[in-house]
Formats: C-alpha cells, sequence, structure tokens
C-alpha cells in the first residue's frame, strides 16, 4: 500500500486526514497499525460531511511557538492578512509552555575565530524588548527570558502587526488540489471546521502539514524531556538549577528518556505523567535543604519537551558538514550559531566552538506542494544538526524567512520554489535580519 493511501485509512482512527476531491478513503482491509506507528484495533466509519469554511488569508501560519509567531509578523509586516492557529491558548510553543527559557544559537565562532553574535531581525527585537522591560538576563551566553513576560510580548507584536490569531484550533488535517494545499481542517470548541489559504506554513513542530499533505519528510527519534521552576528558590544552588529573569525563581532542565516517539500519544501520556510525579518529588527533596523550606513547585510544563519528530525532506538539506566548514548559499535567509558546550558534549563538535552557518531558503522549501512553506523544528536539515538546528534563535530566524517569503508568494501569486530570492534576500535585510 503506498503512503497516500495509508494516511487516508490512518484518517478513519486519529480523525487525522489527507483529502483529495473525489478520493475516497482507502479500504481498512489488513492494515494493523498508523502511519505514527500506533496498533490499529478497528476501524469506524465517519460519516461523510460538509465542512464547513470560515475563514481564509494570503498566508496561514500553522503553530503559534517562537517559528511561528515569527512566520506570522513577517508576513503581515510584509503586507499579507495572515491568519495564525494555535491548539492552546498561549504563544511561544515550547519556548514559554515548556519553561524551555534560554535563547539558544545567538552567537557562533566566525572565521576569524571570535565568538559572533549572528542572529539579530525579530529576534533581536523581542531581546530588546524583554530586556527593556527588566524581563531578560543572559544566562550562560544566551538571552533567557521570563515565560509570561514573552506570551505578553509575542501576544503584543501578533495584534500590532495585525495578524489575525485563532486559539483552540487543532489542525487535524488537510484538503489538497492536486500538489496545492487548499485548506486546514480544525477541530475546535465551535466544531470541525476548515479555513483556506493561498501559502501555508507548518510551523507545527511536528510537520503535521508534511504529512496530510503527501509531502516527503523523514519521522526521527528523540530525547524528550522537561524544563519546570521552583519559587522561593532563592537558596537552592546544585547542578541543573538556573538563575531565571524573575528574583527567587529558578528553573530546572531534564534530557529525559532518549530515542523516543513524539507521535506516539501512549507515550507522551505515559512520560508526562512520569515526569509530573518525578518534578514534584524532586520539589519535595529540594524543600528539605538548608534554606529552602519555602521553596515550592511554581510550575510544571503543559507541552512536554519534544525534540524532533517529522523532519522535511527539503529541496536542499542543511548538512551538518556543511554547517562545520562555513558553506555558503546564493539563497541564504539568515545565519545561526549554537551553543559549544552543548554541541561538544553531544559529541557532535570535538572540543570547537560551532561556527556559523548559513540557513538556504530551499531547505525550508518541499518538493512537491506548490505552496507549503517549513518553518522552525521541522524544516530541513539531517540528524547532525539537530542539537542547533532546532534551538529557539534558529527558529525564529527560519520563521521570519518562511513568513516573508509567503507574503511574497501570495501577493505575486507564484509558487513558493518561484519566489524572487534576491528580492527576499534584500527585504529580510530591510527587516533587520542578518544574512
Ligand atoms: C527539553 C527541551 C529543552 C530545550 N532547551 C532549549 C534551550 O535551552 N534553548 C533553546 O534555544 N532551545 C531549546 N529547546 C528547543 C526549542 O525549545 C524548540 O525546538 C523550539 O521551541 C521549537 O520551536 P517551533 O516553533 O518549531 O515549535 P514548538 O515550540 O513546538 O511550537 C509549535 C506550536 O505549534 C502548535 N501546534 C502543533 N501542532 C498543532 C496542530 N496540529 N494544530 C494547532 N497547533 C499545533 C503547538 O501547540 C506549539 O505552540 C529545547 C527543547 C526541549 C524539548
Amino acid at each position: 500500500m503506498d503512503r497516500r493511501k495509508f494516511i487516508g485509512v490512518s484518517a478513519l482512527f486519529t480523525g487525522a486526514m489527507m483529502v483529495k476531491p473525489d478520493m475516497a478513503f482507502a479500504s481498512p482491509a489488513q492494515e494493523s497499525k498508523l502511519a505514527t506507528g500506533l496498533d490499529i484495533k478497528s476501524y469506524v466509519k465517519e460519516p461523510k460531511r460538509k465542512i464547513p469554511v470560515i475563514d481564509s488569508a494570503d498566508v496561514v501560519v500553522l503553530g503559534g511557538g517562537p517559528a511561528g509567531v515569527s512566520a506570522a509578523v513577517a508576513a503581515a509586516r510584509s503586507g499579507a492578512d495572515v491568519l495564525l492557529l494555535e491548539k492552546q491558548y498561549y504563544l511561544g510553543g515550547l519556548w514559554t509552555g515548556c519553561c524551555v527559557l534560554p535563547i539558544i544559537d545567538t552567537h557562533g565562532c566566525a572565521k576569524n575565530g571570535s565568538w559572533t553574535k549572528c542572529i539579530y531581525g525579530f529576534a533581536q527585537e523581542l531581546v530588546d524588548e524583554l530586556t527593556k522591560m527588566n524581563m531578560c538576563i543572559v544566562h550562560k551566553g544566551h538571552p533567557t527570558p521570563d515565560p509570561e513576560a514573552t506570551k505578553y510580548v509575542l501576544e503584543k507584536h501578533i495584534s500590532e502587526s495585525g495578524v489575525r490569531l485563532l486559539y483552540n484550533c487543532y489542525a487535524a488535517g488537510a484538503v489538497m488540489s492536486g500538489d496545492r494545499v487548499d485548506a486546514l481542517i480544525l477541530d475546535c470548541k465551535s466544531g470541525r471546521v476548515a479555513v483556506k489559504g493561498k501559502i501555508f506554513v507548518d510551523c507545527s513542530g511536528d510537520g503535521d502539514i508534511l504529512e496530510w499533505s503527501g509531502e516527503d519528510f523523514e519521522k526521527r527519534k528523540t530525547q524528550i524531556g522537561a524544563m519546570w521552576r521552583y519559587g522561593n528558590a532563592e537558596n537552592l544552588n546544585r547542578p541543573g538549577v538556573f538563575e531565571s529573569a524573575v528574583k527567587n525563581v529558578k528553573f530546572l532542565h531534564m534530557g529525559g528518556e532518549k530515542d523516543q516517539d513524539g507521535l506516539d500519544v501512549y507515550n507522551l501520556t505515559r512520560l508526562q505523567l512520569k515526569y509530573r510525579k518525578m518534578m514534584w518529588e524532586k520539589s519535595m527533596e529540594d524543600k528539605q535543604k538548608p534554606g529552602c523550606e519555602d521553596l515550592f513547585l511554581l510550575d510544571t510544563p503543559s507541552q512536554l519537551g519534544v525534540r524532533v519528530t517529522r523532519v522535511l525532506n527539503a529541496v536542499h538539506n542543511v548538512e551538518f558538514e556543511d554547517s562545520l566548514r562555513y558553506a555558503e548559499y546564493p539563497d541564504c535567509i539568515g545565519l545561526s550559531g549554537g551553543d559549544s558546550s552543548l554541541t561538544y558534549k553531544h559529541g557532535l563538535i570535538k572540543g570547537a566552538n560551532r561556527p556559523i552557518w548559513q540557513i538556504p531558503y530551499r531547505s525550508l522549501t518541499p518538493k512537491k506542494v506548490h505552496n507549503l512553506l517549513v518553518a522552525g523544528r521541522c524544516f530541513g536539515f539531517d540528524e547532525g544538526l539537530t542539537y542547533d538546528a532546532r534551538e529557539i534563535g534558529t527558529c525564529l530566524v527560519t520563521g521570519q524567512a518562511a513568513g516573508t517569503a509567503a507574503a511574497m508568494a501570495a501577493i505575486t501569486r507564484t509558487g513558493v520554489r518561484d519566489v524572487d530570492i534576491s528580492k527576499l534576500r534584500q527585504n529580510l535585510t530591510a527587516q533587520g535580519v542578518k544574512l
């Protein structure tokens, strides 16, 4: 059975679907597993129904994490009518929802050997604003904002740029028209509805639209972890406990279980239960330490720390080896750096500082679908780059580029692979992006 047919079959069980006009779901026959790996017990048949279209936009961005907010704001500032869809009731994705606070990747090693800032643009705007509010400190060289202040600032930028935001919208499938995404199907409190768009930007982190549109992607397993916060923690000083932007509040990091499937709901539930229990027990243990009697568990993450699931097989995936040798691309749309200690720890760059690396537009561009771009932790990069390509700094960069290109494609009515690259680079430079 080919992949497209398989996705159709999967849809009966999950509600997720790729629907082609006049395409009936494939017969359930003998399939025993979903495309995402879960066992199929049996089938129910969803009655055929018309799904009301409630909205449309030049650019529809799926996911309000760092990449999605950056994409939506960039597209709106470039003159497009933009709709941003988010299943939660806050912006920032893992950044704010998993207490993943330090913005890594803002610096890297320049060719002359100096540790140099390489990320500017929208990322810099956010850092400047949060710093002015006294809501951002520098932690191990990385700007580290407060999550609530970040949610506030992201929502402010969304409204000021004129992006139309819809919370509580869980995208569950795509309707295709040939090699174009025609609409996204949303499950929300208003019912099952659809929104149409000229250009779609997949910032779901998990590459959901890649799967529904039949685009080429790779599924990866990863370490799934979490971060959380303590209040009244001024006297707690042990490894793994870090200062935050708010006095007496500290955040903690847990790498988590390795080689995990971030698309398996049973596994995600198991990990969430295990980690929350562990965080509570750890807080009780830390409370016993001298001077920590008033310490309390301030919050546990509302999103589990899934690092990578689906990754686009782009027109050109960024290769780890290329990123080490300062590869230059004519369609470079932004730079990224890394965290030398982290990359060293994972044995990826043996002791060297992480070189600044270029991100080509082609790594955000699918090979087949004409009106889809990808940004954030699911754009096209090889496995070696996992610890740099999905950090918040890079997500803000790929988001800004994808949003700007999406607006250009929507306004000039071209496919994403036909966007004028020199104009795109000019537009990004005008927005303060360093190329
Ligand atoms: C434990 C852990 C620690 C980390 N530490 C750091 C760190 O210290 N510094 C750093 O820079 N990076 C860190 N990262 C990486 C970084 O946080 C993420 O890679 C980054 O947030 C990804 O941004 P994104 O916008 O691509 O995706 P996400 O942040 O995952 O955002 C995706 C958004 O899309 C929404 N969404 C998803 N699917 C749907 C759907 N079907 N319908 C509607 N909405 C949907 C989600 O609710 C979410 O808001 C860490 C990651 C983890 C897991």
